[in-house]
């Protein structure tokens, strides 16, 4: 039998996660609190070691792109949290968040191809492993490009509910999305899938920011809910892939980062005692053929 697996991925973007929709806010939450949080992110790894894989947004290391876009550079450009981030001891994996997060699904093959060639320049010029892709929004497309730039492993879709309820609409997709968090509803397995050359791995959960009616999600929900996607990954010998990003820290950030601890901390007890296996997206890469089901096109 396989064993269950965990897989945590942290989208590193600041406000290129938000640049087609940017408020004052965005900007001055990404000014003043990023860098903390990240800090205090990156310690946590380290305390628990373990391993997550940061898809970093390449512009982020390129001050020619932090000028041309509004408000302080810092929001833009964040050469300071990769260094502190490679710094880690955790042994995180690099991965890539696009060159500007643009969307995948509407971008035409030219644009598709420029943003990635940046974001490997980029990855190249500063050392950083480039095989793994979080397609920004999981809008996934051109995966041909995406493989012809030599990434092996990607993420696009949620598995779960809440997608299933998205094709009835975007309201009852929303109103799905929020019971599901208020309700310690087990987040399902993913299951690794070869697309051709290139290895999909789904997201089971995503650790939501606290702000707006999600402040009502009590964090013992949650934990329940954590504690249950990895148990479940368990039975199946799936996959629990957790994701978040810095700014789902933003609000009520010590509460949030307690419950990140103690997951950190049972499934740091859990990979001890052989219970599971803690792997990076880009682990999933070099499997023998056929060790992942074909997705149906
Ligand atoms: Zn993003």
């Amino acid at each position: 039998m396989t064993a269950g697996k965990l897989t945590i991925s942290i989208d590193l973007e600041l406000a290129w996660g938000v640049w087609d929709h940017l408020t004052p806010d965005d900007l001055r939450l990404a000014e003043t609190t990023e860098r903390t949080i990240c800090a205090a992110l990156i310690d946590l790894f380290d305390r628990h070691q373990v391993p997550a894989t940061w898809a970093v947004v390449a512009a982020l290391l390129d001050e020619a792109s932090a000028k041309a876009r509004p408000g302080p550079k810092a929001c833009w450009f964040a050469p300071d949290i990769v260094e502190r981030l490679l710094k880690n001891t955790a042994g995180h994996e690099i991965g890539s968040h696009s060159g500007r997060h643009i969307y995948f699904d509407t971008a035409d093959p030219a644009e598709a191809r420029a943003d990635l060639e940046f974001a490997k320049a980029v990855h190249r010029a500063h050392g950083l492993a480039f095989e793994s892709l979080v397609f920004p929004r999981g809008a996934a497309g051109h995966l041909a490009t995406v493989a012809d730039l030599g990434l092996k492993v990607f993420n696009a879709a949620d598995v779960g509910w809440v997608e299933g309820a998205r094709r009835f609409g975007r309201r009852a997709g929303q109103a799905a999305n929020l019971l599901d968090k208020l309700l310690p509803v087990p987040p399902q397995s993913a299951f690794a899938e070869r697309c051709g050359p290139l290895i999909h791995i789904p997201k089971s959960m995503l650790l939501m920011g606290r702000n707006g009616p999600r402040r009502w999600v009590l964090p013992a929900v949650t934990r329940a809910k954590l504690r249950a996607g990895l148990r479940r990954a368990q039975e199946t010998g799936g996959i629990f892939h957790l994701w978040f990003h810095p700014s789902n820290f933003y609000f009520r950030r010590d509460e949030q980062l307690a419950t990140l601890d103690w997951f950190l901390a049972h499934a740091a007890n859990e990979a001890a005692r052989g219970l599971i296996e803690i792997r990076t997206m880009g682990s999933y890469a070099g499997a023998p053929a056929g060790a992942y089901p074909e997705r149906a096109a």
